[in-house]
């Protein structure tokens, strides 16, 4: 059984970030809402990335430093779960999925991180996503 998460990664398409800070994944963080609502007042980091560009690959080092930083701060990995930010993985108001997200998820469950799907989620991009302007979003 996994333990309690006591340190959020939220990795965002460095695309998208160009135009967007991720201020919005911040605040659902902050009020444990949308893809953030399980944890508890112990999931106490919060550490926002971009996956480093296409393809994706740099997120083999970026979840490395974060785990070495973490054990300093006496985390555990099994205590760490990487979001692939809303951005990367849905349809949205930036763009499509990313094309590359299969490779990051196998990427960061081969380094034995716990991964998990999703950040913010837009309610206008949700509308969207049920009148079939964008694709549905995978539960
Ligand atoms: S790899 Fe995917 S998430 Fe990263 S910049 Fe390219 S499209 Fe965005």
């Amino acid at each position: 059984m996994s333990k309690t998460a006591r340190c959020v990664v939220v990795i965002q398409c460095a695309v998208a970030h160009e135009r967007c800070p991720g201020t919005q994944c911040a605040a659902a963080f902050a009020e444990r809402k949308d893809c953030f609502a399980g944890y508890g007042r112990e999931a106490v980091y919060y550490v926002p990335f971009t996956c480093g560009g296409c393809p994706g690959r740099r997120v083999s080092r970026l979840v490395e430093n974060v785990r070495k930083v973490m054990t300093k701060s006496g985390v555990e990995q099994d205590e760490i779960v990487v979001h692939l930010a809303s951005c990367v993985v849905n349809d949205n108001g930036h763009y499509p999925p990313c094309p590359h997200v299969d490779d990051m998820r196998l990427i960061l469950s081969r380094k034995g991180f716990r991964v998990a799907d999703g950040s913010r989620i837009s309610q206008r991009a949700e509308q969207r996503r049920q009148n079939g302007t964008y694709r549905k979003r995978e539960e």
